[in-house]
C-alpha cells in the first residue's frame, strides 16, 4: 500500500495537516494507496517555499541556465521511463500503448520543447522617432509572473501538469502543483525527478489534496498565488475565477468541451470512421478533445453510421498490460455512475447503435469501472446528452442537408473547444473552419498536435492559449524599456 507525501521546499517529509484518502485502480477497483489532504497550513508552507525560492539560486540562473536544468528533467523522466509508465496506469487503467506512446513522451518533450522556446525566444525591439531627430531604442524584458499555482485532472495526468509547470519554469517561476485528487502517482515521481535532477528547494512544490474547500480552493484563493494555471471542468473554472477574483490572480484555463465533428459526403468515409474512432474513443472518450457530437451529411449518414457502430463493438476493452487492449476503463465509479445516467437517458429516448451498457469480463475486472464504447442517435439537439459534456466513450450521431447547417448545428453549443472537418473539398475546408466557433480545427484528422501551436478553447472551453510562445507569454510579464539616444 503506498503513501503518498507532499514535497514543500524539497522535502517528502512534510506530512498531511488533516485526514488521508484512498486511491483506487480503476482496472479492479481496489484501493492501493492513500494521499494526505493539504489543509490550510500546508498550503502556506508550500507557498512560502515557492517564494523564498524565487530568489537565490533559481532566480539567479539566467534562462540558459533553466533551460540545462529542464532538460535534465526531461532526462530524469527518460531514465525512470517505465516507472512513469506504471504510475499513470495505476492511477487511470489506461491501456500501456496509450500510457507509453502519448502520455509519458509528452510529459518528457513538454520539458524539452519549452526549454528549446524559452531558450529561442526573441523580445519586441523598436527603433523610435523622436522630436530632436536622435531617436529612441524600446525594447522588451520578461520577467516572472511570481509564484504559480498549478491545477490539473485526472484524464493525461503527467501531460497536463508538465504542460504548465515545463513553461512556468522556463520564464523563472516557481511552482505549487495541485494533482487530481484521483491520480497522485506520476506527479509525485516527477517530484522525484526534480529533486535527482538538481532543481533548487521550494522551485516546484506538490500538494496532494481535494478541490473544493480544500487544497485546491485554499490554493488558488492564497494571497501569495501570483498566477492560477488550471486544466478542468468549466464549473471548476468558474468557482477558481471567483477565487482569483479577490486577489487580482491572472488565470489560464483550460476547460470542458463537447467538441462537434462534421463529415460531408464527399469525405474520404473509411478515413473519416477511423478518424472518428479515434477522436471519441481514445482514453475511453476521456479527452477533452474527444468529439461528442458528429453531424453528417444525410446522403452518406445511414452508411456511415452503420461503419462507425460497427467498428466501435470491435473495440477490445481489457487489462492495461494486455497486448490487445484498446481502451481501459473510466477512471472512477463515481464518473462511471455519471456515464451511465446519460447512457440510459439516451436508451429512453433515442437510439442506441453500439454499446451502452458495462461489459462482463467474468473476473476481477468486473471490479472496475469499465463501460462499452457507445454510439447514439435520434436524439434532439437540446437533449442534456447532446449538451453536456459527457467524457466518456460516446458519439451521438444527427444528420444534416448543408454547410450552413452543419456550421450552425457545430456552433450550437455552450462549448468551444475543437471540432473536426472531414472532406476532401479543400476549398470547402477553408471555407469552414474558420466560421467554426473553437479553438482548434483538425481537417481530415484528429489530435496531431505541434506543441508550438495555439492550444485553447472558446466560449465556455477556456480562457487564453498555451502552447509555445503563448504559454511563455501567460508565465511572464513583459517590460518596455526606452532608452533615449
Ligand atoms: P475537475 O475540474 O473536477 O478537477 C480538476 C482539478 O481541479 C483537480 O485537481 C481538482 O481537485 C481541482 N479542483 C476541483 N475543484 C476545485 C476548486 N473549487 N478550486 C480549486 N481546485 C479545484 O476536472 P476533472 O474531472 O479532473 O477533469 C475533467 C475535466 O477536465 C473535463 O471537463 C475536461 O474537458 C477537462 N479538461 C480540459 C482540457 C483542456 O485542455 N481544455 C484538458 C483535459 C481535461
Amino acid at each position: 500500500m503506498r503513501s503518498f507525501k507532499h514535497y514543500i521546499g524539497g522535502r517528502f517529509d512534510a506530512d498531511s495537516d488533516g485526514d488521508r484518502f484512498d486511491v483506487v485502480n480503476p482496472v479492479t477497483g481496489l484501493k492501493f494507496g492513500t494521499v494526505p489532504h493539504a489543509l490550510l497550513p500546508t498550503v502556506n508552507s508550500a507557498v512560502t517555499a515557492a517564494h523564498s525560492a524565487l530568489s537565490g539560486q533559481w532566480g539567479d540562473l539566467d534562462t540558459a541556465g533553466r533551460c540545462r536544468v529542464l532538460r535534465r528533467v526531461a532526462d530524469g523522466i527518460e531514465d525512470r521511463f517505465e516507472e512513469f509508465v506504471a504510475a499513470e496506469i495505476a492511477d487511470t487503467g489506461k491501456p500501456y500503448a496509450l500510457a507509453s506512446s502519448v502520455d509519458i513522451p509528452r510529459g518528457i518533450s513538454n520539458f524539452r520543447s519549452y526549454a528549446d522556446l524559452a531558450l529561442g525566444r526573441a523580445e519586441e525591439t523598436h527603433n523610435t522617432t523622436t522630436p530632436d531627430g536622435l531617436g529612441a531604442l524600446n525594447y522588451t524584458v520578461r520577467r516572472p509572473l511570481g509564484v504559480v499555482a498549478v491545477i490539473s485532472p485526472w484524464n493525461l495526468p503527467l501531460l497536463l501538469l508538465t504542460w504548465k509547470v515545463a513553461p512556468a519554469l522556463a520564464m523563472g517561476n516557481t511552482v505549487v502543483a495541485k494533482p487530481s485528487e484521483l491520480t497522485p502517482s506520476t506527479a509525485t515521481l516527477l517530484a522525484e525527478v526534480m529533486d535527482e535532477a538538481g532543481v533548487p528547494p521550494g522551485v516546484f512544490n506538490l500538494i496532494h489534496g481535494l478541490g473544493t474547500d480544500s487544497a485546491g480552493a485554499l490554493l488558488t484563493s492564497h494571497p501569495g498565488v501570483d498566477a492560477i494555471a488550471f486544466t478542468g471542468e468549466t464549473r471548476t473554472g468558474s468557482a477558481i475565477m471567483s477565487a482569483a477574483a479577490r486577489n487580482l490572480t491572472p488565470v489560464s484555463f483550460e476547460l470542458g468541451g463537447k467538441n462537434a465533428g462534421l463529415v460531408f459526403a464527399d469525405a474520404d468515409l473509411e478515413q473519416a470512421v477511423e478518424g472518428t474512432i479515434a477522436s471519441a474513443f481514445t482514453n475511453s472518450g476521456q479527452v477533452c478533445l474527444c468529439t461528442e457530437r458528429l453531424y453528417v451529411q444525410r446522403e452518406v449518414f445511414d452508411d456511415f453510421a452503420t461503419a462507425l457502430a460497427a467498428r466501435a463493438k470491435e473495440l477490445v476493452l481489457g487489462r492495461p498490460y494486455d497486448a490487445g487492449t484498446q481502451l481501459g476503463p473510466l477512471v472512477s465509479a463515481e464518473h462511471r455512475a455519471k456515464v451511465l445516467a446519460y447512457f440510459r437517458q439516451a436508451a429512453a429516448e433515442g437510439t442506441v447503435l453500439a454499446g451502452g451498457a458495462v461489459p462482463e469480463f467474468g473476473d476481477d475486472r468486473d471490479g472496475g469501472f469499465y463501460v462499452q464504447p457507445t454510439v447514439l442517435a435520434g436524439l434532439p439537439e437540446t437533449h442534456l446528452v447532446v449538451r453536456d459534456e459527457i467524457f466518456g466513450p460516446v458519439v451521438h450521431l444527427a444528420p444534416f442537408d448543408t454547410e450552413d447547417e452543419a456550421v450552425r448545428l457545430a456552433n450550437d453549443s455552450p462549448y468551444g473547444l475543437a471540432a473536426t472537418l472531414w472532406t476532401t473539398d479543400v476549398s470547402r475546408a477553408h471555407r469552414l473552419a474558420p466560421r467554426l466557433e473553437v479553438g482548434i480545427t483538425w481537417v481530415n484528422c484528429w489530435n496531431l498536435r505541434d506543441l508550438r501551436t495555439p492550444f485553447g478553447g472558446v466560449k465556455a472551453s477556456g480562457i487564453g492559449r498555451e502552447g509555445g510562445t503563448h504559454s511563455l507569454d501567460f508565465f511572464s510579464e513583459p517590460t518596455n524599456v526606452c532608452v533615449k539616444l
